[in-house]
């Protein structure tokens, strides 16, 4: 048998591949661009290019792409041949270092949110080196960031790429306080815990809303759902077991740290979490992981749903996205440390994320809304639109007492004073656990928890190193050059908890009266949905921040704006145009052919004998039609709804009416589909119900 460490990383053209594969100047100076962005000469690039390709068809490779991720929110792939001809007749298989570096793909089939007039079709890509080409099939694929020809960025990993640096711009100023001289660069990680759903495939195609809108768009709530809780950490069904055999298997030769996986919270759901990595790559991974994950199914006779919410009144898959930040000498800066020095620039970085979050708020909501998301966050499963801080007590009375001056329980009778040895040893305490944060203190490393299943984490990592850069910034500026460097720190540490200290919060997410306090007392935002959230992203301190630390420029930001909203407007409208084709050509036709036959049984037990009593036929008829009728009416006005919609060119106007007007009736509608559900019987209905998709793998 061939042991993991073996076949690890096959499919990569790592560290170890190009070591082996490059002559050693060669090598260095591709090092140098990965470690440290220094340009690479068209000369390397020739050279990588060459044992890139001479590697890629050794491994059975006969086209590259460059691979990017477009705003669609998928990853995008355009393969070419490494064919060329000889003048013999044959072909040899080239590839230049010109190729490498760049493309030119026709951008205008991709979404651009008037960033790119369609006459000017043209994008490029250009290779990211700091993430590993891999191969896929028989595809070598190129890690690039995809712009157009005026160069703004039309991808998600090129604002990821400048956020990391903002905040190793920022982060390396704060370390060289502290008198940290060798540090070379800051990078922020992360380990995305990816949850998802696995049907049987056989359903999967009978459930025409699924296959359009990746959710379930109908049904009744079966008479056993995640009550029970014994699906969480449960037993993992043999079917299952071998479609997570093979998927670790997938991911490990393309290098990817699957580490965990188990059964989730409800029936038919898992999660798998890789161990983390550079947020960049960490980004790539998750994204061919969601790819992978539904390839590996489809072979095994499964589908795996990746929406955010498959299932009404059963909890929807989120991604956790676990995040710190780390020197090149492999200090993580979230990790308490052992001393009291280590405390005090512990307790920067710490103040810098608490205030980042309270300050950007809206943004971290914002990177994670899609309509999809619109209907976890604020249900009782998922953190709530509110966005607030969990740090646990021993933490959350640390930052108490250097507030007031005053003691610390744990530690000696004396007031807290940073840089002095009073600063108690942090007991890392991991009982210390609260699910139900959106944003969570989980020991040396944050759990940002609102994104939905399919969200690209692209979006938050962004959102969240810009806001800590931020803050780091201002930080840096008035600790540069002052003189009592110990008293300033000190000084910023107690107003930053005394102006941010509303962030924090360790109850639970989930209560009612946390969202009343929140938004009445404390003044955190509650945008609930997406419509909701999106106007702020252009809200002028948003652009002022993500514009100055060169995240986005003022138009990239606009066509964000437009495109995500566009995404909402367009997810939700098909979701309705299904709803409507369902319900007058399956659900309709089903419960009118069950009714006919009831009320055929009627006539018959009445021609038997006049005194059989049919009141169960005409009660049950009864009901059938006037939940026929309700259907028929409400699939109506929710055409006449979409019809207007079609006239309204402003996009924030359209999501407005569908968060107001079209998701009220499509709730209306599938409530008469439901209730017909119930009480028709099971051979007439049309497709797989709740209980035969969430129970269906065995
Ligand atoms: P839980 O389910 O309790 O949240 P898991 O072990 O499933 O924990 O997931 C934790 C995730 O956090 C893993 O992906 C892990 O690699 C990641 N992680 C651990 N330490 C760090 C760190 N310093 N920075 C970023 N991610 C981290
Ligand atoms: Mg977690």
């Amino acid at each position: 048998m061939v042991s993991v460490p073996d076949y690890f990383g096959s499919l990569v053209f790592d560290d170890r591949v190009m070591k082996a594969n490059l002559s050693e100047d060669i090598y260095n100076s591709l090092r140098k661009t990965i470690d440290e962005g220094k340009r690479l000469d068209i000369g390397v690039a020739n050279a990588v290019a060459e044992a890139m390709k001479d590697w890629a068809v050794q491994h059975g490779a006969t086209h590259y792409t460059h691979w990017f991720q477009p705003l669609t929110g998928i990853t995008a792939e355009k393969h070419d041949s490494f064919i060329t001809p000889s003048p013999d007749g044959g072909v040899i298989m080239e590839f230049s270092g010109k190729e490498l570096i760049k493309g030119e793909p026709d951008a205008s089939s991709f979404p651009s949110g008037g960033l790119r007039a369609t006459f000017e079709a043209r994008g490029y890509t250009a290779w990211d080196p700091t993430s590993y080409a891999f191969i896929k099939g028989k595809t070598l694929c190129i890690p690039t960031a995809f712009c157009s020809y005026g160069g703004q960025a039309l991808d998600k990993k090129t604002p990821l790429l400048r956020s990391m640096e903002a905040l190793n711009k920022q982060a390396l100023r704060i370390l060289r306080l502290f008198g940290n001289t060798t540090a070379k660069y800051v990078r922020s990680s992360v380990g995305p815990e990816q949850e998802y759903f696995l049907i049987t495939r056989e359903m999967y195609e009978k459930r025409p809303d699924i296959r359009f809108t990746g959710r379930t768009l109908f049904g009744a709530k079966p008479p056993k759902g995640q009550e029970m809780d014994d699906h969480y950490f449960g037993v993992i069904k043999p079917r299952v077991a071998a479609f997570m055999d093979e998927l670790n298997e997938e991911l490990w030769k393309l290098g990817i740290l699957a580490k965990t996986e188990h059964n989730e919270v409800a029936p038919a759901q898992h999660e798998l979490a890789p161990i983390y990595t550079t947020t960049n790559i960490a980004t790539d991974h998750n994204q061919l992981t969601m790819e992978i994950m539904q390839k590996v199914a489809a072979k095994h006779g499964l589908v795996c749903l990746l929406h955010e919410k498959p299932f009404a009144g059963v909890n929807g898959s989120g991604k956790h996205n676990n995040w710190s930040i780390s020197t090149d000498e492999g200090v993580n800066l979230l990790s308490p440390g052992e001393t009291p020095y280590e405390n005090a620039q512990f307790l920067l970085f710490l103040c810098a994320v608490i205030k980042a979050v309270d300050d950007y708020q809206d943004l971290l909501r914002i990177a994670v809304a899609t309509a999809g998301n619109d209907h976890r966050l604020g249900a009782n499963e998922a953190p709530p639109a509110v966005v607030s801080m969990f740090l646990g007590d021993e933490l959350t009375a640390i930052l108490e007492a250097i507030e007031t001056d005053s003691a610390y329980k744990g530690a000696e009778k004396e007031k807290m004073k940073l840089g002095v040895n009073v600063l108690p040893r942090f007991i890392k305490d991991t009982t210390d656990r609260n699910r139900t944060s959106p944003f969570a203190f989980t020991g040396n490393k944050f759990e940002f928890r609102m994104l939905g299943s399919s969200n690209s984490i692209a979006c938050a990592n962004i959102m969240l190193n810009s806001a800590v850069a931020e803050s780091l910034k201002i930080y840096a500026d008035r600790l540069e050059g002052v003189e009592d460097f110990s008293t300033a720190l000190h000084e910023m540490i107690k107003k930053t908890i005394k102006d941010h200290k509303r962030i924090i919060f360790n109850g639970n997410g989930y209560d009612d009266e946390w969202i009343k306090e929140a938004t009445e007392k404390r003044g955190l935002c509650n945008y609930k949905t997406t419509p909701d959230c999106m106007p702020h992203l252009l809200d002028k301190k948003n652009v002022d921040m993500l514009t100055s630390h060169g995240v986005y420029s003022k138009e990239e930001l606009n066509s964000r704006f437009e495109i995500m909203l566009d995404n909402y407007c367009k997810a939700v409208t098909i979701e309705a145009n299904t709803m409507i084709n369902i319900v007058r050509k399956q659900i309709s036709p089903a419960v009118e052919a069950y009714s006919a036959d009831v009320a055929k049984a009627a006539a018959a037990k009445k021609a038997l004998s006049s005194d059989i009593d049919c009141g169960y036929e005409t009660g049950l008829v009864k009901k059938l039609s006037a939940l026929t009728s309700g259907m028929s009416v409400k699939a109506g006005e929710l055409e006449e709804i979409l019809l207007r919609l079609a006239d309204i060119s402003d996009i924030a106007h359209q999501s407005e009416i569908i968060r107001d007007e079209v998701i009220s009736k499509m709730n209306e509608l599938r409530s008469d589909c439901d209730a017909a559900e119930v009480i028709t019987a099971k051979s007439y209905w049309p497709f797989p119900t709740y209980g035969d998709l969430l129970f269906g793998v065995n």
